[in-house]
């Protein structure tokens, strides 16, 4: 199975680890480099990678472990997803190569979370949206026929706090990082039971799954052929 992971930070590095370590083959996307200020989250790197590429550290990290990770040192973006332009079992305009069975987003970024999302539903390809802030978190599951992404969230919110700004306990990052690998297996395996649901997960409960209906005329997995989705200029 391949598998594209979305981000290399805090969620990355464990989502990365336990789907290398179940037989995926990654495609680690990221655009940025390892600052000490990640090292009590992002325990895949060290002092000694500091300044150096998120994604090819992490890649690197898989490979030593035996795993399949090639990395990608850009970020996933709306324009980007746009040229990857493969159907479900095609090759992803050339940046992915191979199928793609599921694709997974840890980043902390919402444009980026909904660049996935959208890309995913228009393609018909299962996907895991992951997020952490603060002293919790939430995944969103999805796969064709299911809830999107934007059913429940719609839009990119006006303003929204950073992992930088608002800070996130480390261990968190962990136990929604696993909440999210597991999710990912289980579309990977063709287990759609958690599809059209979020998990939501915070430091003092166990994980608990909210099922999401699909939303009526939602633009990203209503007519996704013929109607072109609403991307606003959102500063995040
Ligand atoms: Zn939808």
């Amino acid at each position: 199975m391949h598998v594209v992971l979305v981000g290399a930070g805090g969620l990355g590095g464990p989502l990365a680890l336990a789907l290398a370590a179940a037989g995926a083959e990654l495609t680690i996307y990221d655009d940025d480099v390892v600052d000490a200020s990640n090292l009590h989250r992002q325990l895949q790197f060290t002092l000694d990678d500091l300044g150096q590429p998120k994604a090819e550290v992490l890649a690197q990290a898989v490979r030593r472990r035996g795993g399949a990770a090639k990395a990608r040192l850009q970020r996933w973006t709306a324009e980007l997803a746009r040229g990857a332009s493969a159907p479900k079992g095609g090759n992803v305009g050339g940046d992915v190569d191979g199928d793609v069975s599921v694709i997974v987003d840890g980043s902390d970024d919402p444009l980026t979370k909904f660049a996935v999302a959208d890309w995913a539903a228009q393609r018909r390809i299962p996907s895991v949206v992951a997020g952490a802030l603060g002293l919790g978190g939430n995944v969103f599951v999805s796969a064709p026929g299911a809830a999107c992404f934007r059913c429940l969230f719609e839009n990119p919110p006006q303003e929204a706090a950073s992992c930088a700004q608002a800070g996130v306990l480390g261990p968190v990052v962990a136990a929604v990082a696993a909440v999210a690998a597991r999710a990912a297996l289980g579309l990977a395996a063709g287990d759609f039971s958690d599809a059209g649901s979020i998990w939501v997960i915070d430091a003092w409960q166990a994980p608990r799954r909210v099922p999401v209906l699909p939303r009526p005329g939602c633009p990203g997995c209503s007519d996704s052929s013929t109607r072109p989705l609403q991307t606003p200029a959102v500063v995040a």
